[in-house]
């Protein structure tokens, strides 16, 4: 019977390419949270030749001998029939890895990483100038670029369908755009009942909330979740993000505002919920699929429920809002613990994804969905893309940029050519969802928990379901094989329903 250990030819080769993206990984965090920005330009070419490197050895002939002396070169299934599920799982995720790779020339992957980088810095002035002008010429090769890379990686119904399956394999547009149709139809009707609702959350003190203090709670909350600091740090960055090197090694970023704590406070829940995925890898299998997560879905999953169901929930606040008072004790002094639980899960249609609730945050990512498909179907033109932007937020949410810095400006991913990226968030809300109702099936008393400050029960469940098993399973089977049902919208909307008909008293 073939083990995980009989790869190790195949894994030693793997954990090397795993360095070089790590290494990758250690020069963007960096890029992200202390280089000089005049350093941009050649940090680029670095991240090229690293990045150019991990592709090169990855479809390089080597690759292609390990692989097929276990699977079989005409139709791709694994020579032995009796492999156990780890050696099978590493092989076949593999060779959709390598598949996926080989189609893409190394000049290209090169000439985009390149692209991407410049863009990247073009985008930063552009947002700071407010003005689209400047990026537009970047976003426009980079759209040609990404319908390049479609064609490439090939694809049986739509460009872009290949785009999305790198972040969310299996998922294209023909299940996403009935799921959204469905999901938008809902929260239209949810949002229309709480705009109704006389009810109307007074917005917390606006500070100052000091910085140190800020930080030092955020440090309390990651700590709780059960993040590791001997395994991580947290700094901050203009977006916050998270990156792991290795499970031992996974940093964390946050934002920190002098006027709205919340800012700080939420970014660390998500990002923590990100960080604790990657922290519970299994190290033994690092460089392999089964030490990296499922997908950008399912680890925005993770994200979500700590900070949505876990981090808005009244239990959470019953331990650490008396410690939030204690720590800014002079804006929030009058502030009771049912006020603060209702302002921060206030809704209100906005213009920023980043600062919406968790209702209407999901419209932001229908209206990118939309354009950007559209741009890779060569619909939309890039030219064309702020009117289209502001015209889709004010169809949808009833509220219109007064410049491109609070529009089309907003988000990073489109310069660093993530095309196929923003459907992700939502359907990490949904997962997110799934999985907290089953917790709350499987742990009785979970509110409980909760409420005393107990966060383990709840992090070991999540650890032994979804982090410990990389990409053993993928997100259908995961959802499956935790929830017993495929990816249902539905726990998401009763999860919303409850908590926004109690907070705004809806009939
Ligand atoms: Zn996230």
């Amino acid at each position: 019977m073939l083990t995980l250990a009989d790869l190790h030819p195949l894994t030693a080769y793997l954990t090397q390419i795993a360095h070089l993206q790590s290494a990758s990984s250690v020069l963007s965090w960096d890029q992200e949270t202390y280089m000089p920005r005049g350093g941009s330009g050649a940090r680029a070419e670095v991240l090229a030749t690293v990045q150019g490197l991990a592709h090169e050895r990855f479809t390089a002939p080597e690759m292609e001998e390990l692989l097929w002396r276990w699977i079989d070169v005409d139709n791709g299934t694994i020579l032995d029939p009796e492999a156990d599920a780890p050696a099978r799982a590493v092989l076949r995720e593999v060779l959709r890895d390598y598949r996926r790779a080989k189609r893409l020339p190394t000049p290209f992957v090169s000439h985009l990483e390149r692209t991407c980088a410049l863009a990247h810095e073009a985008w930063l002035g552009a947002r700071e100038k407010r003005d689209y002008a400047l990026f537009l010429p970047h976003l426009t090769a980079i759209v040609t670029l990404k319908r390049e890379e479609a064609a490439y990686l090939g694809y049986s119904e739509t460009a872009y369908d290949a785009l999305v399956d790198a972040f969310e394999p299996g998922m294209t547009a023909s299940r996403l755009t009935p799921l959204f149709a469905e999901l938008k139809t809902a929260l239209s009707a949810l949002l229309a009942r709480i705009m109704d609702s006389p009810v109307r959350p007074a917005p917390l003190p606006a500070g100052p909330y000091d910085a140190q203090r800020q930080l030092a709670f955020g440090s309390l909350l990651l700590s709780a979740m059960g993040y590791r600091f001997d395994h991580g740090r947290l700094d901050q960055s203009a977006h916050p993000f998270t990156t792991g090197f290795h499970p031992t090694d996974v940093r964390v970023t946050t934002r920190v505002s002098a006027e709205d704590v919340t800012s700080s406070l939420f970014s660390c829940l998500h990002e923590g919920g990100h960080g604790l995925y990657d922290q519970g890898l299994d190290p033994a299998y690092y460089g392999t699929p089964l030490g990296e997560a499922v997908s950008l879905g399912m680890h925005e999953s993770q994200s979500r429920l700590w900070e949505n169901c876990v981090g808005r929930s009244i239990e959470l606040w019953r331990h650490f809002y008396p410690l939030l008072r204690q720590a800014f004790p002079g804006p929030l002094a009058r502030v009771s613990l049912e006020e603060f639980h209702a302002a921060i899960n206030t809704v209100k249609p906005s213009l920023i994804r980043v600062e919406a609730d968790e209702l209407t945050y999901n419209f932001h990512i229908i209206v990118r969905y939309e354009l950007e498909q559209q741009l890779i179907a060569g619909q939309l033109s890039p030219a064309d893309l702020p009117q289209a932007w502001n015209e889709a937020m004010h169809g949808t949410l009833g509220v219109t940029p007064r410049d491109d810095g609070e529009g089309v400006l907003q988000d990073i991913h489109w310069a660093h050519g993530a095309f196929g990226y923003f459907p992700t968030y939502t359907l990490g809300n949904l997962y997110a969802a799934q999985f907290w109702q089953q917790a709350q099936r499987d742990l009785a008393d979970l509110p409980t928990l909760i409420e005393g400050g107990r966060l383990d029960p709840l992090v070991s469940w999540l650890r032994d379901r979804i982090h410990r098993w990389g990409r053993t399973h993928s997100s259908d089977a995961l959802l499956r094989r935790i929830t017993g049902e495929p990816l249902n919208p539905e726990h998401f909307m009763t999860y919303l329903e409850g908590k926004f008909g109690a907070i705004y008293r809806l009939a």
